[in-house]
C-alpha cells in the first residue's frame, strides 16, 4: 500500500490538516534499504514501458521552494535507464513562451509512447506563482483549471499515464532548509533571496495549491500529497505510488511484447527456411 495521499476528484483540500511528517512505521535505515528495492522495481517497470511502447508516463513534481523536487527526482529515478527518460524544469517563461498560450511550452515536451517525462514544476505554476504574484488578471488564471483538465484528458486519452505529486513540507521545515543552505558551502549555489521573499506569501501559496489540487485531481490525472518533511520517506511514498500505478499495466504490456516476439520469431524462421531453399 502506498503512503501517498490521493486527492479525490472534486473534493475540498485543507493542506493544514494533512501531515507533512510521516515515517510509515519505518526507521530511516529501513527506509533507505527499502528505497534501494523500490528504485530497482521502477527500473524494471520503466524497461517494460519502453519496450512495450504503448503508453507514456508523465510524472509531475510541485512543491514550495526547498520541498525537495530535485532531491526526489534524483532518488526515485536513480536506477532508471537514461535512454527512456527526460526531465524538464519549468522556469520563468521566456518572451517566446509568453507570446503563446500557457500550455504551449508544456505540450511540446510531453512524453512520446514508451518514454517517461519528469516535470520539475509544470503548467501548474500558471495557477500558482502566476496567481500569487498576480502576473495575469484573475479571470485569466481562473479559466486555466478547465484548460488544464482538458489538456490532461487529451494526454490520457492518447495513452499517457499521469501522476502528480505535491511535496508537502511545513513552514518550519522550509525555514530550516533555507538556513541550512546558508551553512553548507555545497548548497550555497541554491541560495536565492527570492526564496525568502516567496516565503512571505506562504499562506497565499498554500491556498493556491489547495485549489489546484482540488480542481485538477481527476481519475486519469490524480494529485497525490506526499508528506515531505522527511526526505527518505518522501522518496518512498513517491516511488510506491509510481510502482502501484504501473503494475496495473504490466500484464497488458507483457502480452503485447509476447505477441510481437512470436511474430518476429516466425519472421526469422521464415527467413531461414527461405534461405535454405535458394
Ligand atoms: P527553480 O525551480 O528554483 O529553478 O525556480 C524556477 C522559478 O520559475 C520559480 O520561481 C517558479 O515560480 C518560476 N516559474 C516557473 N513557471 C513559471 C510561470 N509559468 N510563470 C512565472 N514563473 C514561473
Ligand atoms: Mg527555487
Amino acid at each position: 500500500m502506498s503512503h501517498a495521499i490521493r486527492i479525490k476528484p472534486a473534493s475540498r483540500v485543507d493542506l493544514s490538516s494533512i501531515p507533512t511528517s510521516a515515517d510509515g512505521g519505518m526507521t530511516k535505515e529501513e527506509g533507505k534499504a527499502r528505497m534501494v528495492e523500490l528504485s530497482g522495481e521502477i527500473n524494471e517497470l520503466q524497461d517494460l514501458l519502453y519496450a512495450a511502447g504503448e503508453q507514456s508516463l508523465l510524472v509531475v513534481f510541485q512543491g514550495m521552494d526547498t520541498a525537495g523536487k530535485d532531491g526526489a527526482i534524483k532518488s526515485v529515478f536513480r536506477s532508471v535507464d537514461p535512454l527512456g527518460v527526460k526531465s524538464w524544469p519549468f522556469k520563468v517563461p521566456t518572451e517566446l513562451e509568453l507570446a503563446h498560450d500557457f500550455l504551449w511550452r508544456v505540450h511540446a515536451v510531453t512524453p512520446r509512447k514508451g518514454q517517461l517525462a519528469i516535470f520539475n514544476r509544470s503548467h501548474y505554476e500558471d495557477v500558482l506563482v502566476v496567481r500569487v504574484k498576480e502576473l495575469v488578471p484573475v479571470k485569466e488564471w481562473r479559466a486555466r483549471y478547465d484548460h488544464i483538465n482538458a489538456f490532461e484528458k487529451l494526454l490520457a486519452d492518447s495513452g499517457t499515464i499521469i501522476l502528480k505529486f505535491f511535496l508537502h513540507i511545513s513552514k518550519d521545515e522550509q525555514e530550516e532548509r533555507l538556513l541550512a543552505r546558508e551553512e553548507e558551502v555545497e548548497k550555497a549555489w541554491k541560495l536565492s533571496v527570492g526564496d525568502w521573499k516567496e516565503r512571505e506569501s506562504w499562506n497565499a501559496y498554500q491556498a493556491a495549491y489547495e485549489d489546484a489540487l482540488a480542481k485538477c485531481s481527476t481519475k486519469h490525472a490524480p494529485w497525490y500529497v506526499i508528506p515531505a518533511d522527511r526526505k527518505w520517506f518522501r522518496d518512498i511514498a513517491v516511488a510506491e505510488t509510481i510502482i502501484e500505478t504501473l503494475k496495473s499495466y504490466t500484464d497488458a504490456w507483457r502480452e503485447s511484447l509476447d505477441a510481437v516476439g512470436t511474430i518476429r520469431k516466425a519472421e526469422i524462421d521464415a527467413f531461414r527456411s527461405g534461405q535454405g531453399e535458394s
